[in-house]
């Protein structure tokens, strides 16, 4: 059988209209943020432009408002998006909400859907999501947040909370916590919609982490919050996918996360290696132009290669997802590939900018401590790694081989 590369034309013409409106008018957008134009401002009057292009919501199907893309095109599109937080924004596609969604769809009733979907679709509302605490992260089967029925229609939610990311500016929050202790490990954990403000899920903090943010960013809703779950009232009908599937939930909102984080940085390393060739063309030393030594472009290849690889993986992933294959293997590997990818060309831009990269009058000293955060968050690296090792092993065992653990079913 051929392998065929060929994007299809729809996908190659949505690409090309994303790709223009995050060049033209997001990535300058930026510079009205700088000159102190109000973030609501600037993001309602993008918001209103890429609606009226048909840019909204790309991976929702279009009976929702969305543009239906599928898996490769939407892909393609997240690409493009990952490279200035304000396009993703504009088109209602920003991280947490995006996964949130998804799994709202795919499990929320019909009253959930006209009371939480609906205003998140139209852009009126954001969501954050709440499961890791302190006593529990990786092994989320630790939490201790419990939720317990008051005999009234509800439930009552008692525990703590850390890394709630966007729980600042967020309209809802889903919320996990234990409902039934005695039931089997992954079977306890129900999740929960809970409209906010609300005054049982308190905002301790916005955790202080090694980027440090700008006013913007904490506006954007960039920031990660402890919070307290203090007698917080839910009602029983805003329980999502029923009780006792917590961990169904999280593992469905995961799974389109960890893609997007990983076509996300992409676009960011793209845009990294973009700042950077730049620079070594214009710049001399030493009597000559960083352009013309080859230790150079020893370095910017470096980065085409990672790159190269890095799009091969998700074009691939997208491929399976579209024809429904099962993505988890592939998914792990590239969730763990491409967070060191994007760590590691941002960081060579950095080293080619010099000082200039190290200050913030370009985005790469931001960006460098942000993406740090991608080998933990959505599971840290060894736990994906584990997991795929045990795929690895399963597959000798079944196969005599460990091709189909490997990528070996693309030859
Ligand atoms: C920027 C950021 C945003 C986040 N946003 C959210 C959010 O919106 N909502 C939310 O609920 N959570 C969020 N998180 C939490 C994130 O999902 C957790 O940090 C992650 O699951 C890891 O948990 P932990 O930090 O408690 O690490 P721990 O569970 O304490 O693990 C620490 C380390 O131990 C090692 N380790 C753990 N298990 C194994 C194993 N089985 N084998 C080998 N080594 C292992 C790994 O090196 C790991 O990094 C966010 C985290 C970050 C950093």
């Amino acid at each position: 059988m051929a392998v065929d590369f060929t994007i299809p034309e729809d996908a190659k013409e949505v690409r090309a209209r994303v790709r223009a409106w995050v060049q033209d008018v997001c990535i300058p957008a930026e510079g009205r943020l700088e000159a102190g134009e109000p973030l609501d401002d600037v993001v309602s009057d993008l918001r209103s432009q890429a609606r009226a292009k048909g840019l909204w919501l790309p991976f929702v199907p279009e009976e929702h408002g969305g543009m239906g893309l599928g898996p490769l095109a939407n892909a393609l599109v997240q690409m493009e998006l990952g490279s200035c937080h304000l396009a993703s924004l504009s088109m209602n596609s920003q991280a947490p909400d995006d996964a949130t969604i998804l799994t709202l769809l795919a499990y929320g009733t019909d009253f959930q859907k006209e009371k939480f979907l609906k205003p998140l679709l139209n852009g009126e509302k954001r969501i954050c999501y709440s499961m890791t605490e302190k006593a529990a992260g990786a092994d989320a089967t630790g939490m201790q947040t419990r939720a317990e029925k008051d005999g009234k229609g509800n439930y009552v939610l008692n525990g703590e909370k850390w890394y709630s990311s966007g729980a600042n500016v967020a309209d809802i929050a889903v919320v996990m916590a234990k409902t039934n202790p005695e039931a089997p490990r992954h079977n306890q954990f129900s999740t929960f919609l809970v409209e906010l403000p609300n005054p049982g899920y308190q905002i301790v903090r916005h955790i202080p982490i090694m980027k440090e943010h700008t006013d913007i960013e904490v506006e954007m809703g960039a920031t990660h919050c402890e919070v307290i779950i203090d007698n917080l009232l839910v009602p029983e009908e805003n329980l999502l996918g029923g009780e006792g599937q917590g961990f169904a939930m999280g593992q469905h909102r995961l799974a389109y996360g960890r893609l997007r984080h990983g076509m996300h940085n992409i676009a960011m390393a793209q845009r990294a290696l973009d700042i950077a060739t730049a620079r070594v063309i214009e710049r001399t030393t030493f009597g000559k132009g960083l352009e013309e030594r080859q230790g150079v472009q020893f370095m910017l290849a470096e980065c085409a290669s990672q790159l190269y690889i890095s799009r091969l993986m998700l074009l691939h992933i997208a491929y399976k997802a579209e024809n429904g294959l099962d993505i988890r293997q592939e998914n792990g590997i590239a969730k763990v590939f491409l967070a060191h990818m994007v760590h590691k060309v941002v960081d060579t831009a950095i080293q080619l900018l010099g000082s200039l990269g190290y200050s913030h009058d370009t985005p790469l000293a931001g960006w460098y401590t942000d993406v740090r955060s991608q080998r933990l968050v959505d599971g840290p690296d060894e736990v994906h790694r584990w997991m795929t090792g045990k795929s690895v092993i399963r597959a000798f065992k079944r196969d005599g081989t460990t091709a189909a653990a490997a990528g070996g079913d693309l030859l």
